[in-house]
């Protein structure tokens, strides 16, 4: 695994307006942290505000979805190269909201991915299972599932970076995180299905596994603290200074 400092992803998902957003990342700048690697990733609507307002930090910019094509007649769509351009560094890909409410493939996905990377940005590729699937015992297919149809044939060179979450879609704004032994588990199953797909070094250098769902300033460390966990990314816990600034700090 890549040995870069842990990573903290925050979503905001469509929770703020442009005026909160901007508030938001103006606090989160000024939080000093050298435990962290910092992304906040806000709407389509707000990055261009959020990204004047990020200039000079170390805080990074991500957004929470991209489209497969490079331009076109695609209406309401956002293309990767867009995104590089107005400073996002980042990009979360197939989260299970979009999975689920969008009917995101994980053919879509693929190609996302793809675009991502040629745009020079990092994705952030979500996979879980849902409880049901889970009750099935279907939990470790699925996700190799997942990962394999999303990376399969995407050249990773040396000079690329990804990143997969695994968050499981019934633990994702309980309140209530998996056990970390759980994640650490499950961790070691997506390992395996990258070591199954990319040369060695290419999965221990470009590759890194983060955990997500209900993480709080409570929980955070047990799993930042893992072998094979290079972060955590963060919903619910991250749209409030004072409560996204105690879980840094719990780090
Ligand atoms: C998420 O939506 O990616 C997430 C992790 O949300 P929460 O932290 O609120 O569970």
């Amino acid at each position: 695994m890549s040995t870069q400092n842990t990573i903290l992803i925050s979503n905001w998902k469509m929770k703020l307006s442009v005026a909160q957003a901007k508030k938001l990342a103006i606090a989160v700048k000024n939080k000093k942290t050298t435990q962290a690697e910092l992304v906040i990733c806000p709407t389509f609507a707000s990055l261009t505000e959020v990204a004047k307002n990020l200039a000079g930090s170390q805080v990074k910019l991500g957004a929470q979805n991209c489209f497969w094509e490079p331009s076109g007649a695609y209406t309401g769509e956002v293309s990767a190269k867009e995104l590089k351009e107005i400073g996002c560094e980042f990009v979360i890909i197939g989260h299970s909201e979009r999975r689920q409410y969008l009917k995101e493939t994980d053919e879509m996905i693929h190609r996302k991915i793809k675009m991502a990377l040629a745009c020079g940005l990092t994705p952030i590729l979500c996979v879980g299972e849902t409880f049901d699937q889970r009750q099935q015992g279907a939990k470790d297919y699925v996700l190799i599932q997942q990962v394999t149809q999303a990376l399969q044939g995407v050249e990773v060179g040396s000079d690329k970076q990804l990143i997969i979450a695994y968050e499981p879609v019934w633990v994702i704004g309980s309140g209530q995180a998996i056990d970390p032994l759980e994640a650490a588990n499950t961790h070691q199953v997506i390992y395996q299905s990258l070591f199954d797909l990319f040369p060695s070094d290419i999965v221990k250098n470009n590759f890194r596994i983060i955990y997500g769902g209900s993480v709080d300033q409570t929980n955070v460390a047990d799993f930042v603290s893992l072998e094979k966990t290079s972060g955590v990314l963060v919903g619910g816990a991250s749209l409030k200074i004072d409560e996204f600034s105690a879980l840094i700090d719990s780090i």
